[in-house]
C-alpha cells in the first residue's frame, strides 16, 4: 500500500460517500462502513452488514488497518500500555489510564521526538517520523477494539471518555497528522468526542500553538518545568527559541471555554526546579484566572541523569501555590511497573518477543 492510498480510519463520512458511489454503491453504505470503524472495527471483513464486494474493495482501495498490535501489558493499577508496529517496520506506544469516572486514552503522534528534553526518555530516541493522522485515530480505534475484548471492570465498558495527546512525540511538530486526527475524534460522524475532552501537550511551540487555538480550540497542556528562562533553555531547550516572554503572550490569547483552564505541567527534579527561586518565579509567571499548575513525579528509567523531588516536599511546594491563590495538583503517577508514565515511554529496544 503505498503512501498516496486513502485511509479508512482518517476519514471523513463526505470522504468515504464519494469512494462509495465512485465504486458503484448507494451512499447509505458509508455511513454503515464509519458506525463499524469508530466502534474500532478497521477489518472490512467483520463488518457484518456489508455486502462482501463492497468489502473487497474496501481492502483493495483503502488503507485498512495501519496499527499491528504488537505488546500489551497490563498494570497492576489498570493501566494498560500497548506496543504497536507500523507499515514501516516502526514502532510507537499507546497507554490507556482508566480510573472510576474516565477511560483515557494517551496517544503518540510521532516516532521519537523532534526535540530532545533532557529527562524525558522519548527524547533520548532520535525522531523518525511524523505519524499520519490515520495511525493517530487508528490508536484510539485500537483501544476500543482492546476494550471491548477485555472491559474495564467499571461502568466504562469500552468507552474512551479522554483524550491526551502526551504519548511519543511533540505534537505541535506534526500539525498535519494532528490537526486531521483532532477533526475525525471530534466530528459527529467520527468519534464524536467533545473538545472538553481532548488534550494536547506541547512544550512550547508558539505558532503552532496560536493556530491549534484558531482551528481546533481543545484543551492545553504546557510543559513548563520552569518559569525561569536560563532553567528552562535547558529543561525545555524548545525555549531557547520561544522563550517564557513569548509563551505568556501565546497563553493569554489562547481561547478558553467558560471555567476552563490552560494546565501547566510542571515535573519537580530534585535541587534543579525546586527551590525557592523557582516557587517564586511560577508564582510571578502564571495567571491564576486562566491556569492551572500540575505538579508531575519524575519518573525514572534506566540511565536517567535525574532524580525526582521528595513527596513531601512536591506537596509542600504544592501548598505553597494554593496559598497564592493557585490552583495546583501534583500529579499521580500511573502504570508505572510497566513503564507507562510520562517521558518513560520509548519503544526501540523493549520488546521481546
Ligand atoms: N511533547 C509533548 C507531549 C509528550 S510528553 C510535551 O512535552 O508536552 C508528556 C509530558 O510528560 C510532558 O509534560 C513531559 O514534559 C512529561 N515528561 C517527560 N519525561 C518525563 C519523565 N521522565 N517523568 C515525568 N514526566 C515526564
Ligand atoms: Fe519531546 Fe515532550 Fe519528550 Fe520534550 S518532553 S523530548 S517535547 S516528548
Amino acid at each position: 500500500m503505498n503512501t498516496d492510498t486513502p485511509q479508512l480510519a482518517s476519514l471523513s463520512l463526505n470522504d468515504l460517500k464519494t469512494y462509495v458511489m465512485a465504486w458503484d454503491f448507494p451512499a447509505f453504505r458509508a455511513k454503515q462502513i464509519l458506525d463499524w470503524r469508530n466502534k474500532g472495527i478497521l477489518n472490512p471483513d467483520d463488518m457484518k452488514n456489508i455486502p462482501q464486494d463492497l468489502r473487497n474493495q474496501l481492502q483493495e482501495k483503502l488503507y485498512c488497518n495501519p496499527l499491528t498490535l504488537i505488546q500489551r501489558q497490563c498494570s497492576e493499577d489498570g493501566t494498560r500500555k500497548y506496543l504497536f508496529g507500523l507499515q514501516s517496520g516502526k514502532t510507537i506506544e499507546t497507554v490507556l489510564i482508566p480510573d472510576a469516572e474516565r477511560a483515557t486514552v494517551c496517544i503518540s503522534s510521532q516516532v521519537g521526538c523532534v526535540l530532545d528534553c533532557p529527562f524525558c526518555h522519548t527524547g533520548t530516541q532520535k525522531f523518525e517520523a511524523n505519524l499520519t493522522a490515520g495511525e493517530i485515530i487508528a490508536q484510539v480505534l485500537a483501544v476500543k477494539e482492546d476494550l471491548r475484548n477485555n472491559p474495564l471492570s467499571s461502568d466504562l465498558h469500552d468507552q474512551v471518555t479522554h483524550i491526551v495527546y502526551m504519548g511519543m512525540g511533540e505534537p505541535m511538530a506534526n500539525e498535519d497528522g494532528v490537526h486531521t486526527s483532532l477533526k475525525i475524534l471530534m466530528a459527529n460522524d467520527g468519534l464524536h468526542i467533545s473538545r472538553r475532552r481532548i488534550t494536547v501537550s506541547t512544550s512550547g511551540l508558539i505558532p503552532q500553538i496560536h493556530r491549534l487555538g484558531e482551528k481546533h480550540p481543545v484543551n492545553l497542556a504546557i510543559s513548563l518545568h520552569s518559569a525561569l528562562n536560563h532553567k528552562r533553555d535547558t529543561l525545555v531547550p524548545i525555549n531557547q527559541k520561544y522563550p517564557l516572554q513569548q509563551l505568556r503572550a501565546c497563553l493569554n490569547q489562547y481561547p478558553l471555554p467558560h471555567q476552563r483552564h490552560i494546565t501547566l505541567e510542571y515535573l519537580m527534579l530534585d535541587g534543579i526546579n525546586d527551590r525557592e527561586e523557582d516557587l517564586k518565579a511560577i508564582i510571578k509567571f502564571v495567571n491564576p484566572e486562566r491556569e492551572r499548575i500540575n505538579l508531575i513525579r519524575f519518573n525514572d528509567y534506566p540511565g536517567s541523569p535525574y532524580k525526582g523531588t521528595p513527596t513531601a516536599s512536591m506537596d509542600k511546594f504544592a501548598k505553597h501555590l494554593i496559598s497564592k491563590g493557585i490552583r495546583a495538583t501534583v500529579r499521580r503517577s500511573r502504570g508505572q511497573d510497566i513503564m507507562a508514565a510520562c517521558g518513560q515511554l520509548k519503544s526501540s529496544g523493549m520488546i521481546k518477543m
